[in-house]
This record gives C-alpha cells, structure tokens and sequence, in this order.
C-alpha cells in the first residue's frame, strides 16, 4: 500500500521533527498524518489506521476514521496522495465546505470539514 522506502524516510523525517506527532513517530514507528488536541490518527505502512488518545495503546480505527486519515495523508505528504478516496459516482459536493474540504469560520479561521464530508469535499448522500 505505501511503499516501504517512502514510509521510513516519512516516519524518520517526522520522528526528528518538532511536528506534534515526532514522538509517536520514534516510539511506535507509525506515521501521524492528522491530531487534535486530544488525539493522533497514525498510519502504518500497510494502510492500518490507529488512533492514539493518550489513554493507553492506540485503537484500530473506525472506517469513517480511516478515512479521514486517508485524505488528510493525502492532503500532507504529495507521497501519499495515492491514498486520497476516490469518489464514487452518485456522491455528492458536500454543501458544507463546497468540494473543498476546508470550512472557514466567521473569524477568518478554517478548520477541516467534519463528517459525513470528512474533508474529502463529498458525502454519498
Ligand atoms: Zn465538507
């Protein structure tokens, strides 16, 4: 799924980094691709998505948290882009962020679209 030379330079550009997720990267070899405040979404390299909340051993991740880890991968790493879902005939632009995957807040701010979108810019329904 990714290819083994690209996930190690990945992990070991993050993991000596100050980038929130360097300290997943050195002690469990996986790659953050997304955080919040209170959790890390972490890529391995066969495509396992688990969620790290700072309560314990990170979590296999829902489909729906899959993919959000997907785009936002895609979204970060141009090596990962292959990663981005594809959108199914029948979806539609999510009328939340217009297809961008981006919602700006009335102060200026912008945050990632929340789900069904999931930042991907389109729902199924
Ligand atoms: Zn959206």
């Amino acid at each position: 799924m990714i290819s083994e030379e690209i996930f190690s330079r990945l992990v070991e550009a993050q993991a000596a980094s100050d980038d929130p997720g360097a300290a997943q990267a050195r002690t469990l070899g996986l790659l953050a691709v997304f955080n919040s405040l209170w959790e890390f979404y972490l890529l391995a390299p066969n495509g396992d998505v688990f969620v790290d909340r700072d309560d314990g051993a990170p979590l296999a991740a829902t489909s729906a948290e899959r993919d959000l880890a997907y785009v936002q991968a895609a979204r970060r790493f141009p090596e990962l882009r292959h990663l981005m879902p594809e959108r199914r005939p029948g979806t539609r632009t999510c009328p939340q962020c217009g297809g961008s995957g981006v919602v700006v807040l009335a102060d200026g701010r912008t945050v990632f679209c929340g789900p069904p979108c999931n930042s991907r810019g389109w729902t199924d329904r």
